[in-house]
């Protein structure tokens, strides 16, 4: 009943090692997020990044823009690490990396990664040794970098150049296919600089983001097949609430799909007051409906439809979702096994038993005109009927004897 499948075969990319997490090669993909804190602020930051590490993030990147935040990132290290927040922080750097990482030494070993943008790292002459600065550092202090191309600042030389070299040619191509290519290009030629600069080339991650789906997907299908470069993916400026979910994930899904992928991050942006963690719950669900990895257990519920004339199957199922992803901090280690756990909360008796015999336990509520009473089935058999007024609360009961019963220490001991 485990929803992993091992089916889909990831393309085997060089694994690098970033603190004490491992993307690349034959690792899990990786979950990663970003703060919207300002870095400077150390204790907002501290209580971000431990709340994103909460969720599931297993890399958080935090902005480092000028030297306030360069001089806060130790603290906020120190801070993670007294509360027993290990979570490997990578730095984000646009234009004022080089000078950043040069002047603060204590940042660039307080962060586990560098996150450098081809397009921002200078124009003209500075480009080359801006780019070399930080290389060079990278190198002193053995971290690893995501050369991360960004379609909103794509080095602007690049594509005028391939832009010209495209007119001139005889068949010349589309200039969508031509900014493409300056995206590719960006990611494959910075990386060649790096390694001749001296990284090796398991200490490089990349990443070519864009805003539109078929962009990305095109991008990303080119840069699998030019390299083995370990690549993080995500939909850039994904936007707000269902609309940033859908395009990110129709995004992700086609290219995890093909096993291109070995970190992701999902941008989405919060309402106001939204938790930033809801990015990090989208991208476990992408990847745990794909079948790639399993974080908490799963509810399936139907939608409900005219013989639900009552709410109290969405309540049951909205308060048995809520209940299992918030008490996964704790369960991950003493239920070692419940992330695969699948539940099933259905609204009457049409797919309820099917649906409910397929799940570890599964719960079929009264539809409208049926008998008051909520068959429940684990394993799929049926082991009682719930009635009156305390279903809700039975069947919670029955999930946790479940979980203690199926993924407790005593289920181990034998
Ligand atoms: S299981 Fe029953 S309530 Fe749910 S959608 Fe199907 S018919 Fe409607």
């Amino acid at each position: 009943m485990s929803p992993v499948r091992p089916s889909i075969q990831r393309r085997i990319t060089l694994p690098v090692a970033i603190g004490p997490v491992t993307l690349g090669g034959l690792a899990p993909i990786v979950i990663q997020s970003m703060t919207n804190t300002d870095t400077a602020d150390v204790a907002g930051t501290v209580q971000q990044v431990a709340e994103l590490a909460r969720a599931g993030s297993e890399l958080v990147r935090i902005t480092v823009n000028h030297e306030s935040a360069a001089r806060a990132v130790p603290a906020i290290r120190e801070a993670l690490d007294a509360q027993g927040c290990r979570v490997p922080l990578v730095g984000d750097f646009h234009f004022n990396g080089h000078r950043l990482l040069a002047d603060y030494p204590e940042c660039a070993q307080a962060l586990a990664k560098y996150r450098i943008n081809p397009g921002n790292v200078g124009t003209g002459e500075t480009k080359g040794s801006q780019f070399a600065t930080m290389i060079d550092l990278a190198c002193r202090y053995e971290r690893p970098v995501r050369i991360g191309v960004n379609w909103g600042s794509l080095d602007q030389e690049l594509i005028a150049r391939l832009m010209d070299e495209n007119a001139r040619s005889a068949q010349p191509r589309e200039p969508e296919h031509i900014m493409h290519e300056a995206m590719v290009q960006s990611a494959l030629s910075s990386a060649e600089r790096a390694v001749e600069l001296g990284l090796p080339k398991n200490r490089i991650i990349l990443s070519c983001k864009m805003s539109g789906v078929q962009d990305l997907i095109a991008v990303y299908r080119m840069m699998a097949a030019r390299s083995d470069y370990a690549l993080h993916l995500g939909l850039t400026e994904a936007g707000m609430g269902s609309k940033g979910i859908v395009a990110s994930t129709a995004a992700l899904a086609v290219l995890l799909q093909e096993g291109i992928g070995d970190t992701i991050r999902v941008s989405l942006t919060p309402a106001p007051g939204e938790a930033r963690t809801r990015e990090v719950v989208v991208a476990q669900e992408i990847l745990q409906t794909m079948g790639l990895r399993a974080f908490a257990p799963m509810v399936t519920a139907c939608p409900g439809c005219g013989r639900t004339t009552s709410d109290t199957f969405q309540h049951l199922a909205q308060n048995i979702q809520t209940y299992l992803r918030d008490q996964m901090p704790v369960w991950r280690t003493q239920y070692p096994g419940v992330e695969t756990m699948q539940v099933a909360v259905m609204g009457c008796v049409v797919n309820g038993p099917g649906e409910s015999k397929h799940a570890n336990i599964g719960i079929s509520l009264p539809g409208s005109g049926e008998r008051p009473s909520a068959p429940v089935y684990i394993d799929g058999e049926k082991v009682t009927t719930l009635k009156g007024e305390g279903i809700a609360d039975q069947f919670k009961r029955m999930v946790d004897d479940y979980i203690e019963s199926h993924y407790g220490a005593g289920s181990r001991s034998g």
